[in-house]
């Protein structure tokens, strides 16, 4: 079958990039799909797989955005093919809510044992991270009988009205598009490498203040949950610093408040570790997944405690389509490919390399008067470089900009991210072979010192 057979695992380029058919498709798109639906680059794919997108025109280019953080097994991966197709095969949908089947059970299982924390769970599963997210809130509002939600600084949660609120980032995602949902506050959080007394204050100072926000502007309690992800990702890679975390969680529990771990871009073996979480031993009352869950299927989920995830009665969850059957499959397939591939050291391995020659690119330019590195960051399979102006901490969005666009020339696809857009982040696919990933940390090189 077509679908698996491996792609070369080659960088090749055979026309401009975006080649003459991309360039066709992208002007019918233009013509036909809504505006507000961007493209980071029109290269119109064919084929993936592996650490490879195969266009339209014959290019093979090197992903390091895993279609943003999703395809942590790969595109195709053999596993997740063979379960889903099987499945297609027998039946495409029943409705979990009307008539059951094992796929959703078998997920729900695999969930509750691989999520941070011994204690009795429970799993619902739903479609997109932002409908995991809303989920969470329903759940801990049902459970506590609390209404206000509290998030963080420079934190995303999706593109629903309910989780634009959460978003903290106005444009692109919330400028327009309001009112937004009531009862949401949001609280500083440990940015180490831009906290005004120094990143060695950082933790303490950012949770003392988070929680003083929390007990005079909100009062404990009347907060159901506390959001965040563990390493924030599209406010641009930021990791709390050391310390943070446990003092919410710890926080959170003294004032009976439902703490929530978004491991929707950090989950499934993206850090080096099954969740982000498991870092600081930091054990969440409820935690929303998807992205890398089912190997490019839309699938995600609610893990938590069984007392939280219960509290909701009988029909207050669900959705046509959630948990669907093939999505489920692809679910089991890529979880079993994480496992039987060690998906957790390749990704350590990958960051090691990345970690390793994006310090020593930092230190090259460390006198550059055109472009400047603030930090390097990240974990495992999930790394990023912060851009700023020579000389200071200003962010340089123009030359990430540049950056980007000089990579994708030369085919290699990277995102940019961050609160103020000077962020480059990389999150290739878990299997990517090494020769590519260092090709690829060449590319980089070469932009950097074209802008
Ligand atoms: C992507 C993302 C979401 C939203 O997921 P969708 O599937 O796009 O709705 C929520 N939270 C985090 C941390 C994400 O990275």
């Amino acid at each position: 079958m077509s679908a698996a057979t491996p792609l070369p695992q080659e960088r090749r380029l055979v026309t401009a990039i975006p080649g003459p058919k991309s360039l066709e498709l992208q002007a019918r798109k233009l013509g036909a799909v809504a505006a507000g639906v961007g493209t980071t680059l029109p290269v119109y794919v064919s084929r993936a797989n592996g650490g490879v997108l195969e266009d339209v025109d014959g290019n093979s280019l090197i992903d390091f955005g895993s279609g943003i953080a999703v395809t942590n097994v790969g595109n195709s991966a053999e596993a997740v093919v063979a379960r889903a197709s099987e499945q297609l095969a027998a039946f495409t949908h029943t409705c979990f809510m009307v008539t059951p089947y094992e796929g959703y059970v078998a997920v729900a299982e695999q969930l509750n044992e691989l999520t941070p924390g011994d204690h009795e769970k429970r799993t619902a599963l739903f479609n997109s991270g932002a409908e995991a997210v809303e989920n969470a809130v329903k759940i801990a509002r049902a459970y506590t009988k609390r209404t206000a939600v509290v998030v963080f600084d420079h934190g995303y949660h999706g593109r629903t009205n309910l989780t634009m609120g959460l978003t903290a980032k106005n444009m692109p995602y919330k400028q327009g598009f309001g009112p937004f949902a009531p009862e949401i506050y949001r609280v500083p959080v440990a940015y180490p490498y831009r906290w005004l007394t120094g990143a060695e204050n950082c933790a303490a100072e950012a949770a003392a203040q988070a929680i003083d926000i929390i007990n005079k502007q909100i009062g404990a309690e009347n907060v159901a949950a506390i959001i965040i992800e563990p390493i924030q990702g599209e406010g641009g890679f930021i990791e709390p610093a050391k310390g943070f975390l446990p003092a919410i969680v710890e926080y959170a529990k003294a004032n009976g408040i439902v703490f929530v771990a978004d491991e929707i871009q950090t989950g499934f073996c993206r850090t080096g570790q099954w969740f982000a979480c498991d870092d600081e031993g930091v054990v969440p009352d409820l935690i929303t997944t998807a992205k890398g869950i089912a190997g490019g299927l839309p699938l995600a989920a609610v893990t938590g405690r069984a007392e939280i995830m219960d509290a909701a009665h009988a029909g207050g969850l669900g959705g046509t389509y959630g948990g669907n059957p093939v999505a489920c499959a692809a679910a089991l397939g890529a979880i079993e490919t994480m496992k039987e591939q060690d998906l957790n050291g390749k990704a350590q391995r990958i960051g090691e390399v990345m970690l390793g020659r994006l310090r020593a690119l930092q230190e090259k330019y460390a006198h550059s008067d055109r472009v400047s590195i603030g930090e390097v960051r990240g974990r495992g399979a999930m790394i990023a470089v912060e851009l700023v102006k020579p000389g200071g901490k200003e962010p340089d969005a123009e030359a990430t900009a540049a950056i980007a666009k000089a990579c994708h020339a030369e085919g290699l696809v990277v995102l940019t991210a961050g609160t103020y857009g000077n962020v480059l982040r990389f999150l290739p696919p878990l299997v990517m072979p090494e020769h590519l990933l260092n090709e690829g940390l060449d590319i980089l090189e070469g932009a950097f010192a074209a802008v």
